[in-house]
Order: structure tokens, then C-alpha cells, then sequence
């Protein structure tokens, strides 16, 4: 029987007595912290500060661009759906669309094949986005394609690598951050490996959790018990779900198909190996090498501060935009777009200083 959140929300009251702050850096943690109220049980001790954990919000301008150029060049471009309304320069995927040009929701990477498939005579693209959890699923799309000799399709690699962000932000003292709250989704995959940099390297607690109320309390208790104990470890509190080893299928896949890269985050800029391109021997599915793609690091909106908001430097409420110019109806920023961006939570979930 797990600990129920109220039980967690006490035994954090009872053993945080020096102040913390944790980042929780997924945005489906995010989200999960709001929608709970887990903020509202919280002793005053403890802090969260979102973290960068939202594939549309990271996802740079520039390459977001590079899919709406392959549009203008006749090409049927594919994505997740929250993708489409991200805005840049030259709109979005979705009022490209409306103006005519070829775009398609998908809700899984098969379904790019099978409309590679059904449609010989066009050139189908697969923006592929997102982190670790998405990055295996892109794998097995070009190993399947290339298995069938399909010729018509090919991928925009803009797959990140979760532990290089973690560890950017670990080595910024300005940030203060006491200790991770880390993915579960992404754990599954990579293991607890990739994130013992975090006790190794920088003495900050790292412990991954599940994404129910009760996990979440559970892993903000264990964090602060480390910190409190001067102890600081690499845990889990999500054992029913994550191998110490991680999915090892799932990463064959991406060692088969992908290898790192520096890649541009958005609003924070290259960090090194962050990013994942499609090995030499898949070039031909690889759409910038197929279309000679340049990416360009992008325009952000002015005014628009999600780069901070990514890092925890701030909170969405400091935006002078929040609410006022930028809403999810309208929004100015990928922070606001996406149902796990930081922006968007504070707009539904966010009700103090009566914003
Ligand atoms: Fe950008 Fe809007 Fe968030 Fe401000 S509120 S940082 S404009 S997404």
C-alpha cells in the first residue's frame, strides 16, 4: 500500500528543516504538482522551480523553421500534435496549413510510414521531437523504412538528450538548486546510470519518480532526507517501472540508428552531445541532409522569456507577457503552447498574487 499524499505531505513537514530547492524537470512532473495542489501541502522549506523537461518548449526556433521551409519545397511534414502551434517566423505548422500547405498530426512514428507509404509520390518528413521517451519509437520508424526500401521518407532528427541538460543546469551555482526530481518516463528508458553524475560530480540529490501525487511526495521526502543528511545518492522511488539498467531494447535502437550532437535548446542555447542526428549509414533518411538543410538558431519572440523560464531563472508571472499578450488561446511562446509547458500550467493551475 503506498504512502498516501497527506502521509508523504507530513513526513516532509516533520524532516525538511533547512531550506531547499528542488527543480522538478519534467513538465508532466510539472503539471502533475499543480494539478494535485501538492504546492499547497509543502512545507515553506521547499521550493520547486520547473525545469526544462518539455520537448515542444526546447524545440529552437530554427528548427521548427526548417520544417515550415520543407513545406514551401512541397514536402507533407509530420508531427506530434502540440508541435503545430508553436509560433516563428513565417507562423506555425498549423497556419501553414490553413494556407494550404501539406501538414499532418501524428500520434505515433508508424503512422509516418504508413502514409510514406500510401502517398510514393510525395516526400514525407517526420519532425521528431522530444527526449529519450519519443527518440526509440524514431529508431524503429527508420529501421522499418529502411527494412521496406521506402525511398519517400525521411526524418528532421531534433531529439535532446535529458542528462546533458541536467547537468547545465547542476553546474549553475547562480541557480541554487539543492537536488532533481527526476523523469520517470525518461528513467525507464536510460536507467539510473546516465544521472549518478548528480551525487558523483556536483553533491545534489537525483531521485526519480512516477508522476502521481503520492510519487512525487515520495520523491521530494527522499531528496530532502539526503540533503538533510549531507548524503547525497542517485535514487528511485518509482522501483515498479524502472530497470537500474533501463530498457535495453529501447536503447539498441537509438545506439543503432542515432549518435549525439551539440543542439540548440531553446532559449538556452548548444549544449554539447545534447542532441541526437541520424547515424551516417541512415543518411538517406536523414531530411537535412536530404533537402541541405542549414539550421539557424532562430528569432525568438521579443518580450518572450521562456529561456528563463526553462532554466527556473524565473517564474511564468515575471513574463511581462504572462496573461496579458500571451494566453494559451493566444500564445507568444512554446511555454505557453504546450499542455506540459511551464507557462501553460501556471496559466490553468497558478491562481496567487492574484494573476
Ligand atoms: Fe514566453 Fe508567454 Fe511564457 Fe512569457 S508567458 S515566457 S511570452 S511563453
Amino acid at each position: 500500500m503506498p504512502i498516501s499524499p497527506s502521509e508523504a505531505a507530513g513526513v516532509l513537514r516533520k524532516i525538511s528543516k533547512t531550506p531547499i530547492s528542488v527543480m522538478e524537470v519534467c513538465g508532466t512532473h510539472t503539471v502533475s504538482v499543480f494539478r494535485s495542489g501538492i504546492r499547497s501541502v509543502l512545507p515553506p522549506t521547499i521550493r520547486l522551480v520547473s525545469g526544462p523537461g518539455c520537448p515542444v518548449c526546447v524545440t529552437g526556433q530554427g528548427e521548427i523553421e526548417a520544417a515550415l521551409s520543407l513545406m514551401d519545397r512541397g514536402a507533407v511534414v509530420t508531427a506530434y500534435g502540440d508541435m503545430f502551434r508553436v509560433p516563428c517566423e513565417g507562423g506555425s505548422l498549423s497556419s501553414k496549413r490553413s494556407r494550404g500547405f501539406d501538414a499532418r498530426v501524428v500520434t505515433g512514428a508508424m503512422e509516418v510510414l504508413s502514409l510514406a507509404e500510401s502517398l510514393p509520390e510525395r516526400e514525407i518528413v517526420f519532425l521528431a521531437a522530444g527526449f529519450e521517451t519519443t527518440a526509440p519509437a524514431t529508431a524503429a520508424l527508420v529501421l522499418e523504412a529502411a527494412g521496406r526500401g521506402v525511398k519517400n521518407l525521411s526524418v528532421l532528427s531534433f531529439h535532446k538528450r535529458t542528462p546533458p541538460a541536467v547537468e547545465l543546469l547542476a553546474s549553475d551555482p547562480g541557480l541554487g538548486l539543492s537536488g532533481f526530481l527526476l523523469p520517470g518516463h525518461v528513467s525507464v528508458i536510460l536507467g539510473h546510470g546516465p544521472f549518478r553524475f548528480l551525487p558523483e560530480k556536483y553533491r545534489l540529490p537525483g531521485v526519480i519518480a512516477g508522476f502521481e501525487a503520492d510519487q512525487i511526495l515520495l520523491g521530494l521526502a527522499e531528496i530532502v532526507r539526503q540533503h538533510e543528511s549531507g548524503a547525497p545518492a542517485l535514487a528511485s522511488v518509482y522501483g515498479r517501472a524502472v530497470k537500474k539498467e533501463g530498457n535495453l531494447k529501447a536503447l539498441g535502437l537509438m545506439e543503432k540508428v542515432f549518435e549525439t550532437r551539440d543542439t540548440a535548446w531553446r532559449g538556452i542555447g548548444v549544449i554539447p552531445a545534447s542532441g541526437l542526428a541520424l547515424r551516417r549509414e541512415y543518411g538517406a533518411f536523414d531530411a537535412e541532409k536530404k533537402f541541405g538543410l542549414t539550421l539557424r538558431p532562430g528569432t525568438p519572440p521579443p518580450l518572450c522569456r521562456c529561456g528563463e523560464v526553462l532554466m527556473g531563472r524565473i517564474t511564468p508571472p515575471e513574463c511581462p507577457l504572462f496573461r496579458t499578450a500571451c494566453t494559451p488561446g493566444d500564445p507568444v511562446g512554446p511555454c505557453m503552447v504546450s499542455s506540459e509547458g511551464t507557462c501553460g500550467a501556471y496559466f490553468r493551475f497558478h491562481r496567487e498574487e492574484g494573476k
